[in-house]
């Protein structure tokens, strides 16, 4: 029996929660790729704050973190349920690690439902949201993330959800499906990176184009996660969705399968 996959998306603009494109149909042909998990655990670019939580509410609230987007955005509902038991399962297994329970002050933000609005469009998977905690560094992501490897033997989904590149000071709006040539040489570097040896991520810090990239951590530390399941596993890595959008975006989003 195949283990359910570790993801990691590059969601990019909000909206593609609304619109069909080659990227967003990426997403829907992976999700019908694999059995439907029993639960989702999302990483996502947009919770990022000064502690390590998970959502642990029956009914997340769905988060619009965002403004100048059409209404229909701005009321976009995902009607999720959460999962209390899976939030204190993956404090457990965390441990010595100390990841809070958040029973109120967060939810599910537009980096996890933008993605399974086109993954599970009946919103009929649990999920809960582990936060990205920014005091902290690198390795600790890629280690919390190896943490959490066992689950994708219970039929548990590990979706992170960031953008390897990422800076919006630099978006070109009629740039759909370009990337500046320092944005893709960075998404390359990463895909060499993630295809041969994910438990080195940090040396992409060496890249010239680092800084360009990556001028915020939120929308990278995602993939430190996948990163640390991928060398923890020992598990194979392949692309879907991959290349750039708006100049300084990759929407190049990894599959992580390990072996059972
Ligand atoms: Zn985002």
């Amino acid at each position: 029996m195949s283990l359910t996959p570790a993801l990691f998306v590059g969601h990019g603009s909000p909206m593609n929660t609304l619109e069909t494109n080659r990227f967003t149909t990426a997403w829907s042909e992976m999700a019908a790729s694999f059995p439907k998990p029993r639960a989702i655990v999302a990483i996502s670019a947009h919770w990022y704050v000064a502690t390590t939580a998970v959502t642990s509410m029956e009914h997340p609230r769905v988060i619009h973190d965002f403004s100048g987007f059409p209404q229909e955005l701005s009321s976009f509902d995902y009607p999720v349920a959460g999962s209390p038991e899976l939030a204190r399962q993956l404090a457990d297994l965390v441990q010595p690690d100390v990841v809070a329970l958040d029973d109120s002050s967060w939810g599910i933000d537009h980096g996890t439902w933008s993605v399974l609005a086109h993954m599970y469009p009946h919103a009929d998977v649990p999920v809960v949201q582990l936060a990205i905690d920014a005091t902290r560094p690198l390795e600790y992501h890629m280690d919390l993330g190896a943490k959490l490897a066992p689950l994708m033997s219970e039929g548990v989904l590990i979706l992170a959800s960031g953008n390897v590149v990422h800076n919006l000071r630099q978006v070109a709006w009629d740039g759909e499906g370009r990337g500046y040539d320092w944005a893709q040489r960075f998404d390359d570097d990463a895909h060499r990176l993630m295809s041969n040896d994910p438990a080195n991520l940090r040396e992409l810090r060496a890249s010239a184009d680092y800084d360009l990239a990556v001028p915020t951590p939120d929308h990278f530390l995602p993939l430190a996660y996948v990163a640390g399941v991928a060398s923890a596993t020992k598990a194979s890595v392949s692309t879907f969705a991959q290349g750039c959008t708006m100049g300084s975006l990759s929407m190049t989003s990894y599959r992580i399968d390990a072996n059972d």
